[in-house]
């Protein structure tokens, strides 16, 4: 395929479009930007365009007249804006299209209005969606939200229309903070998005959060590749992913699948799209929003069901025909993936950072890294925490839950502190290893006493690599090489007088 095309991101997820883009013959073209002039992933791409921004002034990533400048420049045939940044801006996709550039996402319209939650929840409705009950429109003020609030019940949650990365989000518990919250909701809300519109709905006390991969065609085809299930979140945003997810029944995943692809198809969407539920603690489970673009968490989606979904996504934007059918979509085994930031668990999450001194990751045939990093790259303060995901597929969920902490004690860093300690955390807690966690864990269940202490996790390490050199080389534990050194014996001391 002889055609460009220009990755308008950054990180982990370039390097991920690249590697599709070049699967399938495209000429690969990136931006490097005076941010982070020696990124990782200014690495792969067949072309690196230099721009010299002004620290002062917003990235390069969210101004869509200087891409599509430097693609009408360069002859690029088409955009692939990944996730974050303008890759939910409508104008920026029509601006794509009215200088000839494909945007690989959905139409400009249905970005816009999936864009407004309180539109798109309405379109959902219309195509049968079940919905949390709140108000339809956005609200002009506290006095209204508390009567909406009277009427449906506290708690509540004040969403921001245009809200998106868990932002513009406010729990109200009881009538006087109302007032309060309405206002710094709407603050956040206007600054962030530049648009203040506030909608209330019931807050769903210990919910799951569930989502559907969709993919859809120009010709009308549409199929979902099921769901995942991404509760594991702190401060409305996602930490840890899996997939399928351990709490809906196959009648239930039916369901609600072809809800999904049903809403996908009443609205005309086309490219790889994500419709959001939330699962109220009885199983019954409301539209909350859809995405549509590429989500952080898509690799566990590919890793049970082998879908190349960027691929795919950029096939789409081609105007290829979806050749894959309901009927081929087959879910094999249990993928969990841990996002590694650079924020210190210990401390509130505070961002991390610096220089990456030296980084270490898990290597294996059930493992996938996505990473933007390497040894002595720089975390910069400009962008989003994460440098990393670290992807595993296991036969089953408990097969899985096994090897992810195997792969996680795998990892190692020196510079700056992640939230892999954590993951570690999460990982060994009663509540997911019994898929019984919601949303609210980390509030309601976390707290710094469960991350391990350094030599924790130095015996934990050890543990893995004697249990994997175990398996690797067959011996049986009394073979010489585990007797005679007793690395053995000391570890399972230290566990046992822990
Ligand atoms: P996902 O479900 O894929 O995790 P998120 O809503 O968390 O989706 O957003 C994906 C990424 O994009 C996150 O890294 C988040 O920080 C970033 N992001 C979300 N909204 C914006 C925005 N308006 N501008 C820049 N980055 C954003
Ligand atoms: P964003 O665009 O920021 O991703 P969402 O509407 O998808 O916004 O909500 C993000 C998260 O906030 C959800 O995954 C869920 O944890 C929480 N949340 C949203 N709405 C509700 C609700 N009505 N009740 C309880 N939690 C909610
Ligand atoms: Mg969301």
């Amino acid at each position: 395929m002889n055609k460009k095309i220009l990755i308008a991101n950054r990180n982990e997820i370039a390097i991920r479009i690249i590697r599709s883009a070049k699967k399938l013959g495209l000429t690969t073209y990136v931006i490097q930007c005076n941010r982070e002039p020696d990124a990782l992933y200014l690495e792969y791409a067949d072309e690196v365009v230099q721009v010299k921004e002004d620290l002062s002034d917003k990235t390069i990533f969210l101004n869509p007249e200087a891409i599509v400048k430097i693609a009408v420049e360069h002859q690029i045939d088409m955009i692939h804006p990944g996730y974050g940044f303008l890759s939910e801006n409508p104008d920026f996709a029509a601006l794509c299209e009215e200088n000839g550039i494909i945007f690989v996402g959905p139409s400009p319209q249905l970005i816009r209005d999936m864009g407004l939650k309180t539109v798109a929840k309405k379109m959902a409705a219309q195509a049968g969606m079940p919905l949390v009950p709140g108000s339809a429109d956005a609200i002009t003020d506290a006095k209204v939200a508390k009567a909406f609030a009277d009427n449906i019940g506290y708690p509540v949650i004040l969403k921001a229309s245009a809200g998106g990365g868990g932002r513009g989000m406010r729990i109200v518990e009881k009538p006087e903070t109302m007032e309060r919250h309405f206002k710094s909701a709407y603050e956040e809300a206007l600054a962030a998005f530049g648009n203040g519109d506030i909608f209330i709905e019931k807050y769903l006390v210990n919910p799951k959060h569930l989502e559907f991969q969709i993919l859809g065609d120009k010709h009308g085809n549409v199929i979902h590749l099921g769901e995942r299930e991404c509760s594991l979140q702190r401060k409305h945003q996602k930490i840890i992913e899996e997939a399928p997810a351990a709490s809906i029944s196959d009648d239930q995943r039916a369901r609600m699948g072809e809800l999904a692809v049903n809403f996908a198809k009443t609205i005309g969407y086309y490219s790889a799209g994500t419709i959001e539920f939330i699962l109220a603690e009885d199983c019954s489970y409301y539209f909350m929003e859809m995405n549509t673009r590429i989500q952080v968490e898509h690799p566990v989606t590919e890793m049970i069901t082998g879908v190349d979904l960027i691929e795919w996504q950029i096939r789409i934007a081609l105007g290829e025909t979806l050749t894959l059918k309901q009927e081929d979509i087959r879910f094999n085994g249990w993928a969990i993936e841990c996002r590694v930031n650079t924020e210190d668990p210990q401390n509130r999450f505070s961002p991390q950072t610096g220089f990456i001194e030296k980084v270490s990751f898990p290597q294996g045939d059930h493992i996938r890294i996505e990473t933007g990093v390497k040894n002595f790259s720089v975390v910069t303060p400009y962008f989003d925490s994460m440098i990393a995901k670290i992807i595993v597929h296991g036969d089953d969920r408990r097969d899985c839950i096994k090897k992810t902490l195997r792969a996680l004690n795998d990892f190692s860093i020196s510079g700056l502190k992640t939230t892999v300690p954590f993951c570690r955390t999460v990982l060994r807690s009663k509540e997911f290893v019994e898929a019984t966690y919601t949303t609210r864990w980390v509030d309601s269940v976390f707290n710094t006493d469960m991350l391990e202490s350094e030599e924790d996790a130095m015996i934990a390490a050890l543990a893995a690599t004697i249990t994997y050199a175990k398996e690797y080389f067959q011996y049986s534990s009394d073979s010489p090489m585990f007797k005679s050194e007793s690395l053995n014996v000391w570890v399972l001391n230290k566990r046992i007088s822990k």
